[in-house]
């Protein structure tokens, strides 16, 4: 396998593998590389005839110096870890490799950025457009991988894929979880054990909203309520809960079937993000009453009834 620093090696291998007509499939990542990105680039290796990784902790998509400067590097251990999955090549630039003249233009993320982490982290996601359109501009994938952990980054890249025509497949892969359930990340590694212990709760929270929504609830702001009042206790602060749809990610109108449930919250000073997708029943129809008025009803259906149905019924 390969490791290369610079967009010029980086194009010569494409240009050559392209000649050979190889399909390529491209992860995309920040390094510090564990189960996560592990799975992500093993399925790149299935789906393609050769795969390439890239290691650049992105400094345009930082909200806060430090938290870039303290982001954990480790090439050494990564460049063995995509080795062993099946990658053939590393793209590992520096912060002057990928912005030479400074950031210079820019891509505005899509109206997918707006919510969730996006209210909370001004330019975060123009940041992660952009270095992702200059990714792809410079590996050319056939394929890109991304983890449903950041469902509103990978729809941002499905929508930026489509509004700028970029020829890529977008592949969202499901989120890797430790035995407890807690999503792996990078950041995990900066919770002190009893923040680990605290952290666990955040899967079991959306676990919980899961059962709910597959019991018939699906009021957004229940739901909401129900989630905040999982995810309060000491050290823990919750930043956002919110019920959207996936593509979107607006927040759903009383009639829907399948939602994103994100959460961020504060675990001392570590911030993490999960998710889950949530569907409802399809024995939860809408129905109009006598009035033409819809209304929500668990109950059967009957052919006299006028029934409108959203979703899978
Ligand atoms: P990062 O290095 O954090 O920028 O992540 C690189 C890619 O790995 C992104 O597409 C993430 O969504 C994905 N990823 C991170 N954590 C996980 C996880 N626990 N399961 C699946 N994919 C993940």
């Amino acid at each position: 396998m390969r490791v290369v620093r610079t967009i010029s090696a980086l194009r010569r291998w494409v240009r050559s593998e392209k000649r050979k007509r190889h399909s390529i499939g491209f992860v995309p990542t920040m390094g510090d590389l564990h189960a996560g990105h592990l799975a992500l680039i093993r399925r790149a290796r299935r789906e393609n005839a050769r795969v390439v990784v890239s290691i650049f902790v992105n400094p345009t998509q930082f909200n806060e110096v430090r938290d870039y400067r303290r982001y954990h590097r480790n090439l050494e251990a990564d460049r063995r870890q995509a080795s062993a999955c099946g990658a053939d090549l590393v793209f590992a630039p520096s912060a002057r490799e990928m912005y030479p003249f400074g950031v210079g233009s820019r891509v505005r993320a899509p109206r997918q950025a707006e919510g969730l982490c996006g209210a909370f982290r001004p330019g975060h996601f123009d940041g992660v457009a952009t270095v992702v359109a200059k990714l792809f501009n410079c590996v050319e994938p056939d394929r890109a991988y991304f983890g449903r952990k950041d469902a509103q980054q990978a729809a941002v890249v499905r929508q930026l894929v489509k509004d700028l025509n970029f020829p890529v497949e977008v592949q969202v892969c499901p989120t890797v979880r430790d035995r407890d359930g807690l999503a792996l990340s990078s950041r995990n590694r900066r919770l002190r054990p009893r923040e680990r212990e605290q952290a666990v709760r955040i899967w079991r929270a959306l676990a919980a909203v899961r059962d709910e929504v597959r019991g018939g609830k699906g009021d957004r702001a229940s739901l909401r309520a129900f989630l905040r009042s999982r995810l309060k206790g000491p050290g823990m602060r919750l930043e956002y809960a919110e019920v959207v749809d996936p593509a979107t990610c607006v927040p759903v109108n009383r009639h829907w079937s399948r939602a994103l449930v994100a959460v961020c919250v504060w675990v001392g000073d570590t911030r993490l993000i999960d998710n889950v997708i949530v569907r409802r029943p399809s024995s939860v129809v809408l129905r109009k009453d006598r009035d033409g008025r819809r209304t929500q009803d668990a109950g059967r259906r009957t052919r006299k009834e006028v029934v409108i149905c959203y979703g899978r019924c």
